[in-house]
Protein backbone atom coordinates (compact mmCIF):
# COMPACT_ATOMS: atom_id res chain seq x y z
CA UNK A 1 0.00 0.00 0.00
CA UNK A 2 1.30 3.31 -0.85
CA UNK A 3 0.23 5.07 2.09
CA UNK A 4 2.51 2.83 4.23
CA UNK A 5 5.26 4.57 2.27
CA UNK A 6 4.59 8.00 4.35
CA UNK A 7 4.83 6.43 7.96
CA UNK A 8 8.32 7.15 8.30
CA UNK A 9 7.42 10.52 7.15
CA UNK A 10 4.28 11.60 9.13
CA UNK A 11 4.18 9.11 11.71
CA UNK A 12 1.93 6.04 12.28
CA UNK A 13 -0.89 7.77 13.74
CA UNK A 14 -1.58 10.22 10.92
CA UNK A 15 -1.79 7.45 8.80
CA UNK A 16 -4.24 5.15 10.76
CA UNK A 17 -6.60 7.64 11.55
CA UNK A 18 -6.76 7.94 7.68
CA UNK A 19 -7.56 4.64 7.24
CA UNK A 20 -10.45 4.94 10.06
CA UNK A 21 -11.62 7.68 8.16
CA UNK A 22 -12.17 6.45 4.94
CA UNK A 23 -13.91 2.95 6.15
CA UNK A 24 -16.58 5.00 6.97
CA UNK A 25 -16.48 6.42 3.50
CA UNK A 26 -16.34 2.94 2.03
CA UNK A 27 -18.86 2.62 -1.27
CA UNK A 28 -18.99 6.19 -1.69
CA UNK A 29 -17.81 7.49 -5.30
CA UNK A 30 -16.23 10.57 -5.62
CA UNK A 31 -15.32 12.92 -8.72
CA UNK A 32 -13.18 15.60 -9.22
CA UNK A 33 -13.06 17.94 -12.17
CA UNK A 34 -10.76 20.76 -12.77
CA UNK A 35 -9.67 22.04 -15.81
CA UNK A 36 -6.69 20.92 -17.06
CA UNK A 37 -4.51 17.33 -16.30
CA UNK A 38 -1.15 18.74 -16.74
CA UNK A 39 0.35 22.27 -15.55
CA UNK A 40 -0.53 24.54 -12.24
CA UNK A 41 -1.11 23.06 -8.83
CA UNK A 42 -4.49 21.59 -9.16
CA UNK A 43 -3.13 19.36 -11.27
CA UNK A 44 -0.39 18.70 -9.15
CA UNK A 45 -2.28 17.77 -6.09
CA UNK A 46 -4.86 15.78 -7.77
CA UNK A 47 -2.23 13.55 -9.56
CA UNK A 48 -1.54 12.48 -5.86
CA UNK A 49 -5.27 12.58 -4.17
CA UNK A 50 -7.01 10.48 -6.55
CA UNK A 51 -5.16 7.14 -6.51
CA UNK A 52 -4.94 7.58 -3.01
CA UNK A 53 -8.26 7.77 -2.05
CA UNK A 54 -8.64 4.96 -4.51
CA UNK A 55 -6.22 3.26 -2.48
CA UNK A 56 -8.45 3.63 0.64
CA UNK A 57 -11.13 2.21 -1.18
CA UNK A 58 -13.55 5.64 -1.57
CA UNK A 59 -13.73 5.19 -5.42
CA UNK A 60 -12.92 8.51 -6.64
CA UNK A 61 -12.45 9.75 -11.01
CA UNK A 62 -10.93 12.62 -12.14
CA UNK A 63 -12.53 13.95 -15.42
CA UNK A 64 -11.51 17.50 -17.09
CA UNK A 65 -13.49 20.22 -18.73
CA UNK A 66 -12.72 21.02 -22.35
CA UNK A 67 -12.79 23.92 -23.66
CA UNK A 68 -11.56 25.86 -26.55
CA UNK A 69 -9.50 29.05 -27.00
CA UNK A 70 -12.11 31.53 -26.48
CA UNK A 71 -13.94 30.04 -23.93
CA UNK A 72 -9.75 29.84 -21.92
CA UNK A 73 -9.81 33.26 -22.76
CA UNK A 74 -12.76 34.32 -21.24
CA UNK A 75 -12.14 32.35 -18.11
CA UNK A 76 -8.27 33.41 -17.60
CA UNK A 77 -9.60 37.00 -17.60
CA UNK A 78 -12.21 35.91 -15.37
CA UNK A 79 -9.65 34.29 -13.06
CA UNK A 80 -7.65 37.46 -13.21
CA UNK A 81 -10.67 39.69 -11.93
CA UNK A 82 -11.04 37.12 -9.35
CA UNK A 83 -7.78 37.99 -8.42
CA UNK A 84 -7.64 41.44 -8.59
CA UNK A 85 -9.85 44.81 -8.49
CA UNK A 86 -10.32 45.33 -12.08
CA UNK A 87 -12.18 47.96 -14.38
CA UNK A 88 -12.44 44.97 -16.98
CA UNK A 89 -17.00 43.54 -17.56
CA UNK A 90 -17.99 40.03 -18.60
CA UNK A 91 -20.20 40.76 -21.58
CA UNK A 92 -23.64 38.89 -22.06
CA UNK A 93 -21.98 37.53 -25.18
CA UNK A 94 -19.14 36.06 -23.15
CA UNK A 95 -21.60 34.67 -20.72
CA UNK A 96 -23.62 32.93 -23.09
CA UNK A 97 -20.22 31.26 -24.96
CA UNK A 98 -19.32 29.87 -21.39
CA UNK A 99 -22.63 28.46 -20.88
CA UNK A 100 -22.73 26.94 -24.48
CA UNK A 101 -19.32 25.57 -23.35
CA UNK A 102 -20.59 24.03 -20.05
CA UNK A 103 -23.61 22.16 -21.75
CA UNK A 104 -21.18 20.63 -24.44
CA UNK A 105 -18.94 19.10 -21.38
CA UNK A 106 -22.41 18.06 -19.77
CA UNK A 107 -23.16 15.49 -22.34
CA UNK A 108 -19.53 14.23 -22.60
CA UNK A 109 -19.19 14.09 -18.41
CA UNK A 110 -21.42 11.27 -17.05
CA UNK A 111 -22.15 12.47 -13.16
CA UNK A 112 -25.19 10.32 -12.32
CA UNK A 113 -23.39 7.43 -10.79
CA UNK A 114 -21.23 10.05 -8.11
CA UNK A 115 -22.16 10.59 -4.52
CA UNK A 116 -19.91 13.53 -3.89
CA UNK A 117 -18.87 16.23 -6.98
CA UNK A 118 -15.68 18.39 -6.02
CA UNK A 119 -15.43 21.11 -8.74
CA UNK A 120 -12.06 22.94 -8.94
CA UNK A 121 -11.75 26.31 -9.69
CA UNK A 122 -14.53 28.82 -11.76
CA UNK A 123 -13.86 27.38 -15.01
CA UNK A 124 -15.75 24.26 -14.81
CA UNK A 125 -18.18 25.84 -11.80
CA UNK A 126 -21.50 25.58 -13.90
CA UNK A 127 -21.27 22.03 -14.41
CA UNK A 128 -23.47 22.65 -11.07
CA UNK A 129 -26.68 23.10 -12.86
CA UNK A 130 -26.69 19.55 -13.82
CA UNK A 131 -26.92 18.52 -10.33
CA UNK A 132 -28.86 15.79 -9.42
CA UNK A 133 -31.42 14.70 -6.29
CA UNK A 134 -28.97 13.47 -3.53
CA UNK A 135 -25.80 14.32 -4.86
CA UNK A 136 -24.07 16.95 -2.80
CA UNK A 137 -21.86 19.39 -5.19
CA UNK A 138 -18.50 21.22 -3.66
CA UNK A 139 -16.95 24.41 -4.87
CA UNK A 140 -13.20 24.10 -4.19
CA UNK A 141 -11.83 27.48 -4.57
CA UNK A 142 -7.89 27.45 -5.45
CA UNK A 143 -7.66 31.52 -5.83
CA UNK A 144 -7.42 34.42 -3.77
CA UNK A 145 -10.61 35.71 -3.70
CA UNK A 146 -10.42 37.95 -1.15
CA UNK A 147 -10.53 41.13 -3.00
CA UNK A 148 -12.10 40.09 -6.37
CA UNK A 149 -13.46 42.30 -9.32
CA UNK A 150 -17.26 42.52 -7.84
CA UNK A 151 -18.59 41.45 -11.26
CA UNK A 152 -16.50 38.51 -11.08
CA UNK A 153 -17.70 37.61 -8.10
CA UNK A 154 -21.42 38.37 -8.81
CA UNK A 155 -20.48 35.36 -12.27
CA UNK A 156 -19.41 33.46 -9.33
CA UNK A 157 -22.22 33.44 -6.97
CA UNK A 158 -24.66 32.96 -10.19
CA UNK A 159 -23.66 29.36 -9.72
CA UNK A 160 -22.66 29.07 -6.20
CA UNK A 161 -26.31 28.94 -4.59
CA UNK A 162 -26.36 25.05 -6.22
CA UNK A 163 -23.34 23.90 -4.46
CA UNK A 164 -23.59 22.17 -0.79
CA UNK A 165 -20.51 23.82 0.24
CA UNK A 166 -17.49 25.53 -0.70
CA UNK A 167 -13.52 25.13 0.39
CA UNK A 168 -11.31 27.83 0.35
CA UNK A 169 -7.39 28.05 1.06
CA UNK A 170 -7.64 30.55 4.21
CA UNK A 171 -10.31 32.23 6.09
CA UNK A 172 -9.34 35.61 4.00
CA UNK A 173 -10.30 34.44 0.04
CA UNK A 174 -14.43 34.38 1.45
CA UNK A 175 -15.12 37.52 -0.22
CA UNK A 176 -18.32 37.95 1.29
CA UNK A 177 -21.08 35.69 3.97
CA UNK A 178 -21.98 32.68 2.10
CA UNK A 179 -25.37 31.16 2.42
CA UNK A 180 -23.77 27.60 1.99
CA UNK A 181 -21.14 26.29 4.60
CA UNK A 182 -17.77 27.23 3.83
CA UNK A 183 -14.60 24.83 5.04
CA UNK A 184 -11.31 25.93 4.99
CA UNK A 185 -8.31 23.41 3.61
CA UNK A 186 -4.86 24.38 2.38
CA UNK A 187 -2.83 22.51 -0.31
CA UNK A 188 -0.67 20.31 -0.16
CA UNK A 189 2.68 18.85 -1.51
CA UNK A 190 3.31 14.96 -1.94
CA UNK A 191 6.59 13.89 -0.45
CA UNK A 192 6.75 10.86 -2.74
CA UNK A 193 5.95 12.37 -6.16
CA UNK A 194 9.42 12.60 -8.04
CA UNK A 195 9.39 16.15 -8.02
CA UNK A 196 10.25 16.36 -3.97
CA UNK A 197 11.53 12.68 -3.70
CA UNK A 198 15.58 12.85 -2.48
CA UNK A 199 17.55 12.76 -5.69
CA UNK A 200 21.06 12.21 -5.31
CA UNK A 201 23.47 15.94 -5.53
CA UNK A 202 25.05 13.87 -8.42
CA UNK A 203 21.21 14.32 -10.79
CA UNK A 204 21.19 18.06 -9.40
CA UNK A 205 24.53 18.82 -10.81
CA UNK A 206 24.06 17.22 -14.09
CA UNK A 207 20.90 18.94 -14.72
CA UNK A 208 21.93 21.84 -14.16
CA UNK A 209 24.91 21.74 -16.52
CA UNK A 210 22.50 20.24 -19.14
CA UNK A 211 20.60 23.68 -18.79
CA UNK A 212 23.55 25.74 -19.13
CA UNK A 213 23.52 26.35 -15.45
CA UNK A 214 26.97 26.73 -13.33
CA UNK A 215 26.58 24.73 -10.02
CA UNK A 216 29.69 26.50 -8.90
CA UNK A 217 28.04 29.78 -8.98
CA UNK A 218 25.63 30.63 -6.40
CA UNK A 219 21.72 30.28 -8.30
CA UNK A 220 18.12 32.86 -7.48
CA UNK A 221 15.03 30.03 -8.84
CA UNK A 222 11.73 31.07 -9.67
CA UNK A 223 9.86 27.97 -10.49
CA UNK A 224 5.90 29.13 -11.84
CA UNK A 225 3.72 29.32 -14.89
CA UNK A 226 4.47 31.71 -17.45
CA UNK A 227 1.91 34.51 -16.23
CA UNK A 228 1.88 38.02 -15.32
CA UNK A 229 0.56 37.25 -11.87
CA UNK A 230 3.57 35.47 -10.87
CA UNK A 231 5.89 38.86 -12.02
CA UNK A 232 8.97 37.18 -12.98
CA UNK A 233 9.44 40.42 -14.19
CA UNK A 234 10.06 41.80 -10.82
CA UNK A 235 11.78 38.81 -9.81
CA UNK A 236 14.35 39.77 -12.52
CA UNK A 237 14.37 43.61 -11.33
CA UNK A 238 15.27 42.01 -8.04
CA UNK A 239 18.38 40.06 -9.45
CA UNK A 240 19.76 42.53 -11.28
CA UNK A 241 19.94 44.18 -8.10
CA UNK A 242 21.54 41.34 -6.58
CA UNK A 243 23.85 40.79 -9.13
CA UNK A 244 25.91 44.46 -8.42
CA UNK A 245 27.04 43.20 -5.38
CA UNK A 246 26.76 38.90 -5.62
CA UNK A 247 28.34 37.10 -8.42
CA UNK A 248 24.94 34.74 -9.22
CA UNK A 249 22.68 33.53 -11.99
CA UNK A 250 18.69 34.07 -12.05
CA UNK A 251 17.07 30.76 -13.25
CA UNK A 252 13.28 31.15 -14.29
CA UNK A 253 11.97 27.26 -14.46
CA UNK A 254 8.39 27.76 -16.22
CA UNK A 255 5.64 26.33 -18.67
CA UNK A 256 2.39 26.98 -19.48
CA UNK A 257 -0.70 24.75 -18.72
CA UNK A 258 -3.26 24.13 -21.49
CA UNK A 259 -5.98 26.35 -19.77
CA UNK A 260 -3.73 29.55 -20.06
CA UNK A 261 -3.69 31.29 -23.22
CA UNK A 262 -1.62 33.92 -21.76
CA UNK A 263 1.44 32.42 -20.74
CA UNK A 264 3.20 31.86 -24.15
CA UNK A 265 3.13 35.53 -24.49
CA UNK A 266 4.59 36.18 -20.98
CA UNK A 267 7.17 33.72 -21.73
CA UNK A 268 8.18 34.94 -24.96
CA UNK A 269 8.35 38.61 -23.35
CA UNK A 270 10.67 37.18 -20.61
CA UNK A 271 12.76 35.30 -23.20
CA UNK A 272 13.40 38.66 -25.27
CA UNK A 273 13.92 41.08 -22.14
CA UNK A 274 16.82 38.95 -20.96
CA UNK A 275 18.05 38.00 -24.35
CA UNK A 276 21.24 39.45 -23.87
CA UNK A 277 21.87 38.45 -20.03
CA UNK A 278 24.22 35.83 -19.98
CA UNK A 279 23.53 35.02 -16.05
CA UNK A 280 19.58 34.84 -16.35
CA UNK A 281 18.31 31.42 -17.63
CA UNK A 282 14.61 31.12 -19.07
CA UNK A 283 13.76 27.15 -19.31
CA UNK A 284 10.58 26.38 -20.47
CA UNK A 285 9.93 22.79 -20.00
CA UNK A 286 7.55 20.26 -20.12
CA UNK A 287 4.89 19.83 -17.65
CA UNK A 288 5.84 16.40 -16.94
CA UNK A 289 9.67 17.65 -15.84
CA UNK A 290 9.43 17.06 -11.93
CA UNK A 291 12.88 15.44 -11.83
CA UNK A 292 14.67 18.87 -13.54
CA UNK A 293 12.17 21.11 -11.24
CA UNK A 294 12.91 18.81 -8.43
CA UNK A 295 16.74 19.45 -9.17
CA UNK A 296 16.73 22.91 -10.05
CA UNK A 297 14.96 23.32 -6.58
CA UNK A 298 17.39 21.45 -4.61
CA UNK A 299 20.28 23.05 -6.93
CA UNK A 300 19.19 26.15 -5.98
CA UNK A 301 20.90 28.96 -3.39
CA UNK A 302 17.81 30.83 -2.30
CA UNK A 303 14.25 30.24 -4.12
CA UNK A 304 12.03 33.31 -5.05
CA UNK A 305 8.94 33.69 -5.37
CA UNK A 306 7.72 37.28 -6.64
CA UNK A 307 3.48 36.53 -7.33
CA UNK A 308 1.64 39.36 -7.15
CA UNK A 309 -1.31 37.71 -6.09
CA UNK A 310 -0.88 34.17 -5.40
CA UNK A 311 -3.40 31.25 -4.45
CA UNK A 312 -1.17 29.51 -2.04
CA UNK A 313 2.01 28.47 -4.63
CA UNK A 314 2.95 24.93 -4.06
CA UNK A 315 6.40 26.17 -5.35
CA UNK A 316 7.41 27.69 -2.23
CA UNK A 317 6.60 24.51 -0.22
CA UNK A 318 8.08 22.63 -2.66
CA UNK A 319 11.57 24.54 -2.24
CA UNK A 320 11.24 24.77 1.96
CA UNK A 321 10.55 20.83 1.71
CA UNK A 322 13.68 21.09 0.25
CA UNK A 323 15.20 22.89 2.74
CA UNK A 324 15.48 25.97 0.99
CA UNK A 325 15.08 29.99 2.09
CA UNK A 326 12.29 31.30 0.63
CA UNK A 327 11.83 35.07 -0.35
CA UNK A 328 8.01 35.62 -1.18
CA UNK A 329 6.07 38.50 -2.01
CA UNK A 330 3.71 38.98 1.00
CA UNK A 331 0.34 38.02 -0.69
CA UNK A 332 -2.07 34.97 -0.61
CA UNK A 333 -0.85 31.63 0.42
CA UNK A 334 2.58 32.73 0.41
CA UNK A 335 2.01 34.65 3.35
CA UNK A 336 1.06 31.29 5.12
CA UNK A 337 3.98 29.16 4.29
CA UNK A 338 6.80 31.59 4.87
CA UNK A 339 7.11 31.90 8.49
CA UNK A 340 9.01 35.55 8.22
CA UNK A 341 12.24 35.89 9.48
CA UNK A 342 12.34 32.54 10.78
CA UNK A 343 11.81 30.10 7.35
CA UNK A 344 12.63 32.64 5.02
CA UNK A 345 11.34 36.29 4.28
CA UNK A 346 8.07 37.88 3.34
CA UNK A 347 8.70 40.96 1.05
CA UNK A 348 6.72 43.91 -0.16
CA UNK A 349 8.60 45.34 -3.05
CA UNK A 350 11.31 44.34 -5.94
CA UNK A 351 13.57 46.45 -3.60
CA UNK A 352 12.65 44.13 -0.23
CA UNK A 353 13.40 41.35 -2.16
CA UNK A 354 16.61 42.03 -3.26
CA UNK A 355 17.78 42.96 -0.17
CA UNK A 356 16.53 39.99 1.30
CA UNK A 357 18.55 37.85 -1.27
CA UNK A 358 21.38 39.36 -0.39
CA UNK A 359 21.34 39.17 2.94
CA UNK A 360 20.55 34.91 2.22
CA UNK A 361 23.58 35.06 -0.24
CA UNK A 362 25.47 36.78 2.56
CA UNK A 363 25.48 33.97 5.37
CA UNK A 364 25.99 30.24 4.66
CA UNK A 365 24.60 29.53 8.72
CA UNK A 366 21.41 31.71 8.06
CA UNK A 367 20.57 29.87 4.91
CA UNK A 368 21.00 26.57 6.88
CA UNK A 369 18.96 27.80 9.50
CA UNK A 370 15.92 28.68 7.50
CA UNK A 371 16.16 25.58 5.09
CA UNK A 372 16.15 23.17 8.48
CA UNK A 373 12.86 25.48 9.76
CA UNK A 374 11.16 25.50 6.32
CA UNK A 375 11.04 21.67 6.20
CA UNK A 376 10.05 21.48 9.50
CA UNK A 377 6.86 23.47 8.84
CA UNK A 378 5.88 21.55 5.07
CA UNK A 379 6.49 18.70 7.27
CA UNK A 380 3.75 19.29 10.09
CA UNK A 381 1.22 21.42 7.61
CA UNK A 382 1.46 21.13 4.33
CA UNK A 383 2.13 17.39 3.39
CA UNK A 384 -0.71 15.48 1.11
CA UNK A 385 -1.63 13.33 4.29
CA UNK A 386 -2.85 16.19 6.15
CA UNK A 387 -4.83 17.11 2.83
CA UNK A 388 -6.28 13.67 2.40
CA UNK A 389 -7.77 13.58 5.79
CA UNK A 390 -9.14 17.19 5.48
CA UNK A 391 -10.89 16.15 2.51
CA UNK A 392 -11.98 12.88 4.12
CA UNK A 393 -13.36 14.20 7.30
CA UNK A 394 -15.55 16.97 4.74
CA UNK A 395 -16.85 14.44 2.36
CA UNK A 396 -17.84 12.64 5.64
CA UNK A 397 -19.50 15.99 7.01
CA UNK A 398 -21.08 16.70 3.79
CA UNK A 399 -22.46 13.41 3.62
CA UNK A 400 -23.58 13.08 7.23
CA UNK A 401 -25.99 16.55 6.50
CA UNK A 402 -29.50 16.15 5.73
N1 LIG B 1 5.41 23.57 -12.14
C1 LIG B 1 6.12 22.68 -12.92
N2 LIG B 1 6.81 23.15 -13.98
C2 LIG B 1 6.84 24.48 -14.27
C3 LIG B 1 6.12 25.38 -13.47
C4 LIG B 1 5.41 24.89 -12.40
O1 LIG B 1 6.13 21.47 -12.68
O2 LIG B 1 7.47 24.84 -15.24
C5 LIG B 1 4.67 23.01 -11.00
C6 LIG B 1 5.22 23.47 -9.67
O3 LIG B 1 6.33 22.68 -9.29
C7 LIG B 1 4.00 23.31 -8.78
C8 LIG B 1 2.85 23.64 -9.72
O4 LIG B 1 3.33 23.45 -11.04
O5 LIG B 1 3.86 21.96 -8.37
C9 LIG B 1 2.42 25.09 -9.58
O6 LIG B 1 1.60 25.23 -8.48
P1 LIG B 1 1.45 26.63 -7.73
O7 LIG B 1 0.44 26.42 -6.65
O8 LIG B 1 2.78 27.12 -7.29
O9 LIG B 1 0.93 27.65 -8.83
P2 LIG B 1 -0.28 27.59 -9.92
O10 LIG B 1 0.38 27.24 -11.22
O11 LIG B 1 -1.27 26.59 -9.47
O12 LIG B 1 -0.80 28.99 -9.93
Amino acid sequence: MKLEKYIPIVGEEIINEIIILAKRLKDIRVLHVNSTYKGGGVAEILKSLVPLMNELDVKTDWKVFEGDERFFNFTKKLHNMLHLPSEETITSEEFVYYLKVVYENLTKIDFSSYDVVIVHDPQPIGLVVNKERGQRWIWRCHIDTSTPTPTAWDFVRKFLGSYDAAIFHLPEFVYEKMDLPVYIIQPSIDPLHPKNVEIPDEEVRETLIKFGVDPEIPIILQVSRFDRLKDPFGALEAFKMVRKNFKCQMVFVGGYAPDDPEGETVYKELLNLTAEEKDVFVLNLPPDSHREVNAFQRGATVVIQKSIREGFGLVVSEAMWKEKPVVGANVGGIRRQIVHGITGFLVESVEGAALRIKQLLSSDSLRKDMGYHAKERVKHRYLITRHLRDYLLIIHKILSAS
